[in-house]
């Protein structure tokens, strides 16, 4: 049976961050990714924002991940000409009664190490967006948009040019850990079996999956997986917005915000709709929500300006209900399986924090 070194599952910004990153440490890196073209999974349906790092609970992964990953973010794409703009964001309290909570952002912000949160008042916010009825907000200076089609192709070529290469329709069916190494069943247009020393299980909503389809692998290192649709509109016209706008949290989300993206082309979304499969269609009915949602913060949206545009779905370990789980990176020291690496529930911020999450990788495997 043929050998490789290492096996990255799943080419999405992670699986291609984590494969540039063992490539360039030298190591033989394969990248088998079950579809006929890169990101086309979550990476490309999300927002697309490079977060500041401010919402996610102190000390967890994704909190120190996401202001490390913003860092290596920015100056990746200064570097490798991928197309960003830090637009900055402004988080809104639109009431008194959200004055209290948007007081705790900013300290909880604070204490996870995004030391550049500037508090404003209702003026203050109107004086940035005139059309925005706030009473209070946070300007996060540091929050900006990216081009995520471009960050995966820059990562890619990495990859590539540090030697790793990257098999197309090839989806990985079983693994077991044998004494030779990881056995790894491939199918798909040229199916294979292949003995590794490393896998990193980088497949997004179906790393689950993959995990419990490893033999050897304890059932009780396999979480279970949930679904939260998030929807997406457009803005049929012209913006009169600079900043990316976002209402206090809500449960499951950050609350139906405003992105832009890098043609200037303004967006709402997502809002949280838990579902049971992986179907990406939109229920154009959902827009009466938004328009309610969106007006509590622009109360001057026009009737009839927002387009259905996409659907992205978070791969969550945790269920309704339930607190957020923080990312699982499981690697041998939580599983005991030397050389494998399992990536759970990386939903949002894990664009932001791709490059951070790679090295948090490497670290698993040193
Ligand atoms: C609605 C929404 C909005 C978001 N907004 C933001 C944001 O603004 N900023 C931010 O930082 N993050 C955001 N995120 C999170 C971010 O998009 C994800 O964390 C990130 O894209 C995850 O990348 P990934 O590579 O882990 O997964 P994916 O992009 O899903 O990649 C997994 C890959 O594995 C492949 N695969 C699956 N099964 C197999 C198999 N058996 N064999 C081989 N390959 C397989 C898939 O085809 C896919 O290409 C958002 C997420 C959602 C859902």
């Amino acid at each position: 049976m043929e050998r490789v070194d290492c096996i990255v599952i799943g080419a999405g910004v992670v699986g291609l961050a984590v494969a540039r990153v063992l490539a360039r440490t030298g190591r033989e890196v394969l990248i088998v990714e079950a579809e006929a073209a890169i990101g086309t999974g979550t990476s490309s349906r999300n927002s697309e924002v490079i977060h500041a790092g401010i919402y996610y609970p102190q000390g967890s992964l994704k909190a120190r991940l996401c202001v490390a990953g913003r860092d290596a973010l920015y100056a990746f794409c200064d570097s490798h000409g991928v197309p960003y703009r830090r637009c900055g964001k402004l988080i809104v309290a639109t009431d008194a009664s959200q004055l209290a909570g948007l007081q705790a952002l900013q300290a909880h912000g604070t204490a996870n190490g995004v030391d550049d949160l500037q508090r404003l008042d209702g003026d203050e916010v109107k004086a940035l967006e005139p059309q925005l009825s706030a009473v209070a907000g946070l300007l996060s200076p540091s929050t900006g948009i990216v081009d995520s089609h471009a960050l995966m192709l820059a990562l890619q070529g990495d990859a590539e040019r540090a030697g790793a290469l990257l098999a197309l329709r090839a989806p990985v069916q079983a693994m077991e850990v044998t004494d030779a190494g990881l056995r790894v069943d491939i199918g798909g247009d040229e199916p294979m079996t292949l003995i590794a020393s490393a896998v990193i299980n980088c497949a997004g909503h179906a790393a689950p999956v993959i995990a419990a389809r490893t033999r050897g692998l304890p059932a009780d290192a396999v979480p279970m997986r949930y679904f939260a649709k998030g929807s997406y509109f457009s803005l049929a016209t012209a913006t009169p917005f600079r900043h990316l706008v976002y209402p206090l949290p809500e449960p499951g989300g950050l609350g139906v915000h405003l992105t832009l993206d890098l043609g200037g082309q303004a967006r709402f979304g997502p809002d949280v709709q838990w579902v049971e499969s992986l179907d990406y269609d939109l229920d154009t009915r959902r827009a009466d929500g938004f328009y309610a949602a969106i007006r509590r913060y622009w109360p001057g949206l026009p009737d009839g300006v927002l387009q259905p545009a996409y659907t992205g779905i978070r791969p969550k370990i945790s269920g309704p209900g339930e607190p957020a789980a923080d990312f699982r990176i499981d690697g041998p020291a939580q599983h005991g399986i030397a050389g494998l690496v399992n990536l759970f529930g990386i939903e949002s911020p894990g664009l932001t924090a791709a490059l951070a999450i790679a090295d948090e990788v490497c670290q698993h495997l040193s």
